[in-house]
């Protein structure tokens, strides 16, 4: 038993969802839980949706939702032809449901209306690829992953009950297999006991697919991309990027941590937990070989680049020129806490401190506000974050050419320097 999971560059046009068929007849007679992600760009536009609606701009929030309908419909009236009168009924059910929450006012918080509305993009586009792959024969069944992952209300970034969704997995999905072999579900996504819909995090589909991988006891993950594996930069910037053959999950994790665009963090720790490897591949060459990365030590590793725009700078001075203690600090990693604001660099003096982070605007401004309680605060933006692991001083100084480096750190296998 295998899982899938195809992520929204991998669904986002007829184009691409017509590979389908082929990759999945590839593993024929095998059984497979597939997720799948919302098509292309559609979480972002029904983050612009939420965002309309909880500003009071109902008109504009559905207008913007005929967008999201009219380009679900054409993808369907492209793919279908003999159920496309049961996925337009379908679609349609899923549709009124967001506009009937579209014309409420809203009365509770920003996070919640978001899962409500931004759960719709992965329905949708299941909806859609479960119908196609039945017609061509690709025998699944479909599942809404919200009767199975139960989370707490913690919205935007719910938490899963293992036990309950664990109990759900055994019950209602191991005996779908006994009929077929394709289970066909979302990622991402999961309800509350109160049916209330969340989200588990951005780009949180890899996760589902750890989850489900765990608790059934999968032999393999395989994620499938638009890229050859694992790169060790990003292409688009660094052309002479190379794929990864191997990779071990700590690795990854550390890779993530920086900000690569690798995976979700969440997905290794249920695939460790039962040493289960992960595969990812290019679903427009099924036949390369991809990245797996599993739990063995691994030599030889090339360097790997990544890069982090948009990066804030807080320079914190003691008031008093006393230093700066425990007590200091201690109450500045509350502030990053309570804004939700992960520092990505520090470095502490005697009597100032330096502290690099993503610029997440108004909540940089807020923590900055927040720490002149204490520090004199000086906050430069712009920055970028250049983190090497298995660096060479070659490679190090070619990238970091004609920059002004404004905070360096380095260890025996990672260094990270934040220019200008
Ligand atoms: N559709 C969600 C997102 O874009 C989840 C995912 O793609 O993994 O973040
Ligand atoms: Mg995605």
């Amino acid at each position: 038993m295998k899982i899938f999971k195809f992520g929204g560059a991998s669904v986002n046009s007829v184009e691409r969802i017509q590979q389908l068929p082929g990759i999945l007849k590839h593993y024929e007679g095998e059984k497979k839980v597939v997720v799948i992600s919302a098509m292309g760009k559609t979480t972002n536009a029904l983050e612009k949706i939420t965002e309309a609606f909880f500003n009071n701009q109902k008109d504009a929030a559905l207008q913007l939702f005929e967008h999201i309908k009219t380009q679900h419909l054409n993808t369907a009236k492209y793919l279908l032809i003999t159920t496309y009168n049961e996925t337009y009924e379908k679609l349609e059910q899923l549709f009124t449901e967001i506009e009937w929450a579209l014309h409420d006012k809203p009365v509770r918080e920003y996070d919640y209306y978001y899962d409500q509305i931004v759960c719709s993009g992965e329905l949708f586009s299941t909806a859609i690829i479960s119908a196609y792959l039945n017609e061509k024969r690709i025998v699944n069944q479909w599942i809404d992953v919200r009767d199975i992952f139960r989370t707490n209300d913690n919205f935007r970034e719910a938490v899963i009950e293992w036990d309950i969704t664990n109990k759900n997995v055994q019950q209602h999905i191991k005996p779908v297999f006994a009929d077929c072999d394709i289970v066909l579900t979302q990622g991402f996504i999961g309800a509350t006991d109160e049916n209330e819909s969340t989200t588990l995090g951005r780009e949180g589909s890899d996760y589902t697919a750890a989850v489900f991988a765990n608790m059934m006891d999968a032999e393999s993950v395989i994620i499938w991309k638009d890229v050859e594996g694992v790169m060790n930069a990003d292409p688009k910037i660094f052309p002479s990027a190379k794929v990864i053959s191997e990779l071990n999950y700590d690795e990854v994790i550390e890779m993530a941590y920086y900000g690569a665009q690798v995976i979700h963090p969440k997905t290794i720790k249920p695939l460790q937990n039962k040493e289960i490897p992960l595969f990812v591949k290019c679903f427009l060459d099924p036949s390369l070989p991809g990245t797996i990365i599993h739990d063995k030590n691994i030599k030889h590793l090339p360097s790997i680049i990544v890069l982090k725009n948009n990066q804030a700078l807080l320079h914190l001075h003691s008031k008093d020129f006393s230093f700066v203690g425990e007590h200091e600090m201690s109450r500045l990693y509350h502030f990053f806490a309570e804004n939700k604001i992960t520092p990505n660099l520090i470095q502490t003096g005697a009597v100032s401190l330096v502290v690099s982070t993503d610029d997440k605007s108004e909540k940089t401004d807020q923590l900055a506000g927040e720490a002149t309680a204490l520090f004199d605060v000086q906050v430069e933006k712009g920055l970028t974050l250049l983190t090497i692991r298995h660096y060479t001083d070659i490679l190090l100084s070619e990238l970091t050419e004609g920059k002004q480096i404004v905070l360096k750190q380095q260890s025996p296998v990672t260094v990270q320097v934040l220019m200008r």
